[in-house]
C-alpha cells in the first residue's frame, strides 16, 4: 500500500517510508492511496475470529508487503495484550473501555503498534539511531514511553507542558529511564506541538533521523481502527446499527473510526465530543474552520486548538460538508457539565468515568435522540485513576490503585526544563 501527502497527491511513499518519516517533507499528513472494503463474509463471521485475527484482516492492506505476515502477526499479538470490553451502562448504551493496557490509556495500542513497526524497520539498519520526538498534552507521553521502552536503536524525547499534566501522567513519562527522555516545557501543549513541528523542518537536524509518534504517524493512527471492530464483534448479536461517540482532541481516534466504516463496518453515525476546545463543533455550525489557541480543561488530553487529523477527515469526505454532516456531529461541553456527568454516572448508573469518557457519554446522549433504533457506544479512553484529582472529590470516594500505576508511583521524576525552540535544538544536537 502506498501513501500520498495531503498537500501533494504526487508525493507517494511506501508504508515503511511513511512510518519512518511521520510527516511528509511538505508538512502534509500521509493518507492511503486506496481503501478496499473487507468482504461481507468477514463481518458475518466476525464473532468466530480472535481479536488478533480481526486486527490482522483490518490492517493488512495498509501494511502491504513491507512487513511479512509472520512478523506482522507477532507485532499485533504484542500490541493487543489486554481486553477491550463493551460495558452496558443504560439500555442500548455502552462504554467501550480502552484503558486496560499497560499505561491505562487507549493510546497504548497505537504506541505499541508503532514502536514495533519501527523496530522491525530499524533491524535492517545497523548503528543508525532514530529519535522519536513527541509532544503530549497528557496521555500520549506515557503510552509512547511505555510502548518504546527498551526498543533498540530508538531514543524517545517527550515534550510536555509544565503543570498541565496530572502527577500520575508526569510520572509515567519521567520515571522509566533507559531510552526515554522527558522535557518539561514552560508553556501550553500547542507550544510543545509547535516546537516538535519546527524541529522536523529544521535542516540542521536532518542527520538526527527525527520521527514523530503523535497520531499524525500512520502507524499510531491506523491501529485505532481495531477498537471499532472489537465493539462490533461484542454487539453484533443485537443486530442494530452503531453510533460511536469519541472524546476528541487531535481527532485521530474518530478518524480511524471513519476508516473502519469505509472498510464496511455498519456504523450509522459518529459523534466527536469535545471540551471547550470547540474548533470542530464551530466548523460544523458555520462551515468555517478557524482554529484557536488551546484552552486548559479537566480533560487535558483533549486540549487541542487545531486538531491535526482533521484534514484526514475532510479527505475521507472529499471536502464535502453536506456528506460529512450526514455522518458526523460534534458537541462541546464545559468543565462544569463534565463534572456533573461524572457525578450522574456514578450516582445513577453506578459507573466511574473520568473526564474524557464523561464527555464521550454527554455527546452520545445528545446524539442518540436522533437514532432511536441504534445502539450507542462511547469510548472510555483512560482509567479514572489517571485523573484522580478530578474524579475522587466528585464521587467522594478513593479509587483503588491498579497494578499498572503502582509501579511508577514511588519512582523519581527525571526531566529537563526547556522554554523555547533553541533549548530543544541544543538538546537534540548533543
Ligand atoms: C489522546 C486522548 C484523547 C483524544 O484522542 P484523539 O485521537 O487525539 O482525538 C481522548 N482521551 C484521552 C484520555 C486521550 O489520551
Amino acid at each position: 500500500m502506498n501513501y500520498y501527502s495531503l498537500n501533494n497527491k504526487n508525493h507517494i511513499v511506501s508504508f515503511k517510508e511513511a512510518v519512518i518519516k511521520g510527516l511528509a517533507p511538505d508538512r502534509g499528513l500521509y493518507f492511503p492511496e486506496k481503501i478496499v472494503p473487507l468482504p461481507q463474509e468477514f463481518f458475518d463471521s466476525i464473532t468466530e475470529y480472535s481479536n488478533e485475527e480481526i486486527a490482522f484482516q483490518v490492517i493488512k492492506q495498509f501494511v502491504g508487503n513491507d512487513i511479512p505476515k509472520i512478523e506482522l502477526e507477532q507485532i499485533i499479538s504484542e500490541t493487543l495484550c489486554f481486553d477491550f470490553p463493551c460495558v452496558a451502562i443504560e439500555s442500548d448504551l455502552y462504554s467501550l473501555e480502552l484503558f486496560h493496557g499497560p499505561t491505562m490509556a487507549f493510546k497504548d495500542v497505537g504506541a505499541r503498534f508503532m514502536s514495533r513497526c519501527l523496530a522491525y524497520f530499524n533491524k535492517e539498519k545497523q548503528n543508525n539511531n532514530t529519535i522519536v520526538l513527541v509532544a503530549t498534552s497528557g496521555d500520549t507521553g506515557g503510552a509512547v514511553a511505555s510502548g518504546f521502552l527498551g526498543v533498540k536503536n530508538i531514543k524517545v524525547v517527550i515534550l510536555y507542558p509544565s503543570g498541565k499534566v496530572s502527577d500520575i501522567q508526569e510520572r509515567q513519562l519521567t520515571t522509566l529511564g533507559e531510552n526515554i527522555f522527558a522535557l518539561e516545557v514552560d508553556g501550553v501543549f500547542d507550544d510543545c506541538q509547535d516546537m516538535v513541528k519546527k524541529a522536523f523542518l529544521d535542516e540542521s537536524l536532518a542527520s538526527k533521523n527525527l520521527t514523530s509518534a503523535n497520531s499524525i504517524n500512520i502507524a499510531r493512527w491506523l491501529p485505532q481502527m481495531f477498537y471499532f471492530f472489537f465493539a462490533f464483534k461484542q454487539l453484533k448479536s443485537r443486530n442494530k446499527s452503531l453510533v460511536f461517540s469519541c472524546p476528541s482532541g487531535n481527532f485521530g481516534n474518530i478518524c480511524a473510526g471513519i476508516m473502519a466504516k469505509k472498510l464496511g463496518l455498519p456504523i450509522s453515525h459518529f459523534v466527536a465530543s469535545t471540551n471547550a476546545n470547540d474548533t470542530v463543533p464551530r466548523f460544523l455550525e458555520t462551515g468555517i474552520y478557524s482554529p484557536k489557541p488551546s484552552l486548559a480543561t479537566v480533560s487535558n488530553a483533549m486540549d487541542v486548538g487545531n486538531p491535526s487529523n482533521f484534514v484526514r477527515i475532510q479527505a475521507l469526505y472529499n471536502d464535502d460538508l453536506n456528506e460529512f454532516k450526514n455522518d458526523f456531529s460534534s458537541y462541546s461541553f464545559d468543565d462544569q457539565t463534565t463534572k456533573n456527568a461524572i457525578q450522574y454516572l456514578f450516582h445513577n448508573l453506578d459507573y466511574i468515568a473520568e473526564p474524557h469518557g464523561a464527555i464521550g457519554y454527554l455527546g452520545l446522549k445528545q446524539e442518540m435522540q436522533n437514532h432511536e433504533n441504534s445502539i450507542g457506544v462511547f469510548l472510555e479512553t483512560a482509567h479514572p485513576i489517571k485523573f484522580l484529582d478530578t474524579v475522587e472529590p466528585l464521587i467522594n470516594q478513593k479509587l483503588a490503585i491498579p497494578k499498572q500505576i503502582e509501579g511508577v508511583l514511588n519512582k523519581e521524576k527525571i526531566k529537563i526544563k526547556i522554554s523555547n525552540y533553541e533549548d530543544l535544538k541544543s538538546y537534540l544536537m548533543l
